[in-house]
């Protein structure tokens, strides 16, 4: 199972083979940051600025 680590909490993720692919959106499970696959090889994940609330009001 691929590992990538969470660029804002550091901790240690396990994707699944689906997840770990390029531009795949993934939730960090230890603190909740929304994060994008931007990187295969390494396995490197970037967090995706995102507001589910008021964004997207037009
Ligand atoms: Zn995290």
């Amino acid at each position: 199972m691929p590992r990538a680590e969470c660029p804002v909490c550091e901790a240690s993720i396990r994707l699944t083979k689906d997840e770990a692919t390029y531009g795949s959106r993934v939730t960090c499970p230890e603190c909740g940051a929304s994060l994008e696959v931007v990187e295969e090889e390494p396995l490197t994940l970037e967090e995706v600025a995102e507001d589910w609330g008021s964004a997207k009001d037009y």
